[in-house]
């Protein structure tokens, strides 16, 4: 892991003095960026809106994984781009490889049959890679072992709106762990056991479900109100909070309860056999392990990955963070017929009037 700590010439003569980038925020926290690169371009694009909307303020420091080496021109420009220090870090052969347990005669056919189905990334070994190491792994990554929170952050993205405050500390003030933008549906074909083995782990675990679960969130319409245990099972409906934005706690993660459902899923092997992902790997662990005060939804902030966005729909928040959406309010994905948005509204209550 490369760390860098120089600030060479910038621009057109102008060297961005050491000081500049001591950290303001207090928290003990890092954006947090899986990233090839080539693509560096959609890299830089997703900083400048993350610095230019929040980041110039405090300062908070970036760090930059990837399977292979960054190369010197991805390390030079995203060093460019922040104004808090950036690591950079290679993960280690064994956070993204094939486990021996896998059998992968068995793995390619079930990835050709995907494909076949045309499942979305059905076909490929990196994205299960991706997905596993976004579940499993991530939150191991020595770089990380100093900081208690993370902004998760993806190339390409669009962040829209002001964030004056330390989303940090908002969330360790107000005692929660996971926060989010947006939620819907995963696709079903990519996970066709990730339930039935989340159950057969609860079973084997009742004590990791929080009394004051979001369960019901979970469960499809003609289960509401069902116990996990019930006979037969409720359902999953597929919600997930989408898991390419996410601040949130790493003790969520580095919590027993975690690295004990994340083993079960691992040695299931759904992360090949399928083609699980890590949102609803994340979302069902914070879920049942968390009480549903302690998962956030940032209704302030304006977010889009593609090929959804939302933005801040009461008026009183889209103008007090200087939101400017290239898009109207009513297409917002919060009122789409697709979004998870009004279940969860639902168990959580609106944070806002209206
Ligand atoms: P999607 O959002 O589900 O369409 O998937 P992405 O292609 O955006 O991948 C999710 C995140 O993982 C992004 O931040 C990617 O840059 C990153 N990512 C995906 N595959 C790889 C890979 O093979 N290597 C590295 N280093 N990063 C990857
Ligand atoms: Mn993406």
């Amino acid at each position: 892991s490369a760390s860098t700590d120089r600030f060479g010439p910038v621009g057109e003569g102008r060297t961005i003095p050491q000081d500049s980038k001591v950290q303001v925020g207090k928290e003990k926290a890092s954006f947090v960026m899986l990233i090839r690169n080539q693509e560096l371009q959609d890299a830089l694009k997703s900083m400048k809106q993350i610095e230019d909307r929040f980041n110039h303020r405090f300062h908070y420091p970036w760090t930059f994984l990837n399977d292979v080496p960054f190369t010197e021109e991805f390390i030079r420009e995203t060093t460019k781009r922040a104004s808090g220090k950036t690591e950079y870090g290679l993960i280690p052969k064994e956070h993204w490889s094939i486990p021996e347990s896998i059998d992968q005669d068995k793995m390619k056919a079930a990835m050709r049959k995907m494909q076949e189905d045309r499942v979305i990334y059905g076909g490929s070994l990196s994205y299960r890679h991706m997905c596993r190491f976004n579940s499993g792994f991530f939150w191991r990554q020595e770089l990380l072992d100093k900081y208690e929170w993370y902004w998760r952050v993806e190339p390409g993205i669009g962040f829209y709106c002001d964030v004056d405050y330390d989303p940090f500390e908002f969330l360790r003030l107000s005692g929660k762990k996971y926060g989010f933008t947006i939620t819907l549906p995963e696709y079903k074909s990519t996970i066709p056991t990730l339930w039935s083995q989340t159950l057969e782990f609860m079973k084997k675990n009742p004590q990791y479900l929080n009394s004051n679960s979001s369960l019901q969130y979970l469960l499809e319409d003609k289960d509401q109100g069902k116990a996990l245990s019930s006979d037969p099972p409720p359902e999953y409906n597929g919600c997930h909070f989408w898991s390419n934005f996410e601040i949130a706690s790493l003790d969520l993660w580095r919590s027993e309860a975690y690295r004990s459902y994340f083993d079960h899923l691992d040695s299931a092997g759904g992360f090949f056999y399928e083609r699980w992902g890590d949102a609803p790997v994340h979302s069902i662990a914070a879920a049942l392990f968390l009480g549903t005060q302690e998962v956030h939804h940032f209704a302030d902030m304006g977010y889009m990955h593609v090929p959804w966005s939302r933005c801040p729909q009461p008026d009183e928040f889209y103008k007090y963070s200087k939101c400017v959406c290239p898009f109207e309010k009513k297409d917002s994905f919060d009122l789409n017929g697709w979004s998870c948005q009004p279940r969860w509204w639902k168990i959580a209550g609106k944070e806002y009037g209206a």
